[in-house]
């Protein structure tokens, strides 16, 4: 039986407002999203799996510099890159996650990497650069993860100090090269599977080895095809906190909740509470796509075999 199928992505939740952003650059980021959403999409219109659509869609804003994530990766307090990512299949409840890494292109096709060919989890640092080495999977040197609007934010946020989501540095930048966001993806395939990813730099000036939500399954990612899929955005130390993608699943499943009232209870009153800044976007396994955020925007898309598809920022 085939079913209802769909995908949603982000790249990235903040300060974001209309006024910050010219038409001219809205259309990059727009046209970005709908790019990586397309790519995603079409795997799952093709039959594949909600795994290759959530990574297909990953790795295509990990490669666009207007986000917060591989190629575009912030700079931490010593001026170096430390990537975070991770990955779940919601059919064995199977992991991986990577954190603190260097050089890896891709940093969601590693993780990947762990959860399909190692007995492990969460990997960091040296050894799972070690790992990507031997899986073979591409390596970038320093320059390529150079981006002169980065360095010019993390020389800002050094001199300000503390860490900043990348996304409202813009706001301590009048300068018109806007960059943000952590990015995620989350899919429900034919076949009824569902996945999540999420890939981010981290928040800009970060200490060397913090590691952020996004590396953490339960907290930045989650999937269970009992329930949904989940990627969030935000202050990952407090999502964390609020393990944030395993709240939204156990909602679901022990309270009977429905995706939007799961989502809005955790977005919108469990993490205000605690000050946590920030989104998701959320599948459940009925096909149902939630994009909700407690912040002035977020960088989201969907598509969904109903015919439904969103491009949008702003609130
Ligand atoms: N959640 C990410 C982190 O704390 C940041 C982001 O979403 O942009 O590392």
């Amino acid at each position: 039986m085939t079913h209802k199928f769909g995908i949603a992505i982000h790249g990235g939740a903040g300060t974001i407002l209309r006024s910050s952003l010219t038409p001219e650059r809205e259309k990059l980021y727009k046209d970005a999203l709908h790019t990586a959403l397309t790519a995603g999409y079409s795997v799952l219109t093709a039959g594949g799996s909600s795994l290759d659509a959530v990574e297909t869609a990953i790795r295509s804003l990990e490669d666009c510099p207007l986000f917060n994530a591989g190629r575009g990766a912030v700079f931490n307090s010593a001026g170096k890159h430390e990537m975070d990512a991770s990955i779940m299949f919601g059919k064995n409840l199977g992991a991986g996650a990577v954190g603190l890494i260097n050089n890896v292109k891709n940093p969601i096709a590693l993780a990947r990497k762990i959860m399909e060919n190692t007995s492990h989890v969460f990997v960091c640092g040296e050894g799972a650069e070690e790992y990507a080495k031997a899986f073979g999977l591409e390596m970038a040197d320093d320059a390529y993860f150079y981006d002169e609007f980065r360095y010019q934010q993390w020389q800002q946020s050094h001199i300000a100090g503390g860490a900043f989501l990348d996304h409202n540095l813009q706001s301590a930048n009048a300068s018109d090269e806007k960059k943000f966001g952590t990015v995620g993806a989350v899919a429900l395939d034919k076949d009824g599977n569902l996945a999540a990813g999420t890939s981010t730099g981290g928040m800009t000036n970060k200490n060397p080895g913090r590691l952020g939500d996004s590396a953490v399954i339960g907290a930045g990612t989650y999937a269970n095809n009992n329930t949904c899929a989940i990627s969030c955005t935000g202050h990952g130390e407090l999502f964390i906190r609020a393990v944030v993608g395993h709240d939204v699943s156990a909602l679901i499943e022990y309270k009977n909740l429905s995706l939007a009232e799961a989502c809005h209870e955790v977005v919108m009153k469990k993490l205000v509470q605690i000050e946590g800044e920030g989104g998701l976007i959320a599948i459940d396994k009925h096909g149902n796509i939630e994009l909700p955020f407690n912040s002035e925007g977020m960088y989201r898309a969907m598509k969904s075999s109903d015919g439904r598809e969103v491009v949008a920022i702003y609130k």
